[in-house]
């Protein structure tokens, strides 16, 4: 299909295969004397290319009859058949709401009307949400018709359109190691893999690839939240090492086990919980078999807030010095989050958020300075997926003053996270078909195997060792940006709009 946006420059070329652009990247190093800055503007030129062939994605959810595995796959099917269903506010449509790709918007520059706006979705071919096929794995046998009801996310009548279609689907066994999940989600564990874990998962994924017929395998893991796992030389700390535990039955998590096995069968592997499945062997194999993995953990509700407020308040020179965040939620992430070790690993995850932007400001924190910085979260059943998430932000203003801002957010939270799992596998993907080269390093390649351009979707970020990490919300989402403008030989947006500037 010839793309939405095409680009009129010579430095880009449309050839068969390929989109294929010139692009300078202009950066900057600085040296420090003192009080005394000297910074060296630099530039580079790199060829960026991008296959124009969308293939057919297959994705894999691990936990695909959760609240948020049964979400995905239902909001899904519901825009494929374009379903309409009514409430009792009136009649809803099937959309795409919350996804940055689907649903949000892009400036390409000015014509006759003033600024002009395009999807983001249509910057770069990718695939349509529409078009992916799914499978999965629960350690719950229940049909994904009747997880969707155990949910209780969508609403009723739309549940009753769904349900011939959702019923036929049952997910896959899984590997279901008791101490790593909360003793309370026992019960839901009748749906196992018996002998060989890792080699199952791969068969699995073969198993998948074959008669679907999709082109492309990612596996998203949007199972329960794990405990940490120790990292110990000489079990997980290299590729070697772990591939060896896992063959001799040593300690290693249903979620590496999965990451293992994804990167093994070259499928790209996304971590929405906050546990560290990424030990290093993992992220080392991942390196040595050129395979992209990403994680940590969904950013969707409360941290997504935190990372646009604190980036707005430290950005306008207010001095944040307390945030406490208090949830509340009553669905099945929420039991399992009762559990300490589990909630800990939240706990991590959600309180290195505001680091970066802290640390961007010397004129407000002295080095190794922060905000106290407190998070809670209690199992309420009645409130069920509607998480209620409280947040009080106090800051120092000028002059000895206080600036304190409470917010009460109420976000139902498989439908903000439902999205964001579209976003990551769509954009992975996208990730797949670019390649680069510069003058001085003339052989393509593709980004690093720890794939940072996803960190605008994640709680925690990984990166690549030594990468600094970016929580900062419009920082996160200019990079994607930029990135596929680059793909497309445009500078990055700077909003400068110097044409409306002048005399
Ligand atoms: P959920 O409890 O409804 O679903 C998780 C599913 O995983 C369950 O069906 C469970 O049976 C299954 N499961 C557990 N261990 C498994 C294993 N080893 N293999 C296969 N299946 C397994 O939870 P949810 O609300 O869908 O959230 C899923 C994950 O996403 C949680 O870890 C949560 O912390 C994370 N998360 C969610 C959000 C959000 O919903 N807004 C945001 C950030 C992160």
């Amino acid at each position: 299909m010839p793309e939405k946006v095409r680009i009129n420059s010579a430095d880009v070329k449309y050839t068969e295969k390929h989109i294929e652009s010139r692009y300078c990247y202009n950066t900057a190093s600085v040296r420090r004397d003192g009080d005394t800055f000297t910074v060296t503007p630099s530039s580079t030129e790199f060829i960026f290319r991008t296959e124009r062939k969308v293939p057919r994605l297959g994705v894999m959810l691990v936990g695909w009859g959760g609240n948020n595995g049964t979400t995905v796959t239902a909001a899904v099917l519901a825009n494929k058949l374009g379903l309409t269903w009514k409430t009792k506010t009136g009649v809803k449509k099937a959309n795409y709401f919350g996804s940055l790709l689907e649903s949000s918007t892009v400036c390409l520059g000015s014509g006759p009307d003033g600024e002009v706006y395009t999807p983001f979705r249509d910057l770069l071919p990718m695939v349509h949400p529409n078009d992916i096929v799914f499978d999965g794995w629960d350690i719950s046998s229940l049909d994904l018709g009747r997880a969707m009801e155990r949910a209780q996310v969508l609403d009723w009548s739309l549940q009753e359109k769904l349900r011939p279609h959702m019923s036929q689907i049952k997910p896959r066994p899984s590997v279901y190691i008791p101490e790593f999940i909360a003793a309370n989600q026992e019960q839901r564990a009748d749906n196992l893999i018996r002998g060989s874990k890792v080699e199952q998962i791969r068969r699995d994924i073969r198993d998948f690839r074959k008669k679907s017929g999709v082109d492309k395998v990612i596996v998203l893991w949007t199972a329960n939240t794990e405990r940490f796992c120790d990292v110990f030389p000489g079990v997980n700390d290299t590729a070697e090492n772990l591939l060896n535990t896992i063959q001799t039955g040593g300690e290693v998590s249903p979620s590496t086990m999965f990451a293992v096995a994804s990167v093994l069968e070259g499928c790209a592997y996304i971590n929405g919980s906050p546990q560290n499945t990424f030990v290093p062997g993992a992220v080392d194999l991942a390196l040595q078999r050129g395979v992209f993995i990403s994680g940590d953990d969904f950013k969707s509700g409360q941290t997504k807030l935190k990372s646009v407020l604190v980036d707005f308040l430290i950005s306008a020179g207010i001095k944040p010095t307390a945030i406490v965040s208090y949830n509340h939620l009553g669905n099945n992430d929420g039991l399992n989050l009762s559990a300490p070790q589990q909630f800990r690993s939240k706990e991590i995850s959600k309180s290195n958020v505001v680091d970066d932007m802290v640390q961007s400001n010397p004129v407000l924190y002295r080095p190794g300075e922060k905000p106290d910085h407190c998070v809670v979260i209690k199992y309420v059943p009645y409130v069920g997926d509607s998480k209620r998430a409280m947040d009080e932000y106090t800051s120092e203003i000028m002059m000895g003053g206080t600036n304190t801002i409470a917010l009460h957010n109420t976000c139902e939270d498989s439908l903000l996270a439902s999205p964001i799992i579209l976003d990551l596998v769509i954009l992975t993907e996208l990730c797949q078909r670019i390649t680069f080269c510069t003058q001085d390093d003339p052989v393509f390649q593709g980004f690093h195997s720890v794939l940072s351009l996803l960190s605008f979707l994640c709680k925690a970020p990984l990166v690549p060792q030594g990468a600094p990490v970016v929580n900062a919300f419009f920082r996160q989402r200019a990079c994607i940006e930029n990135v596929m403008r680059a793909c497309l030989g445009l500078p990055p947006q700077n909003h400068m709009q110097l044409e409306h500037k002048m005399k």
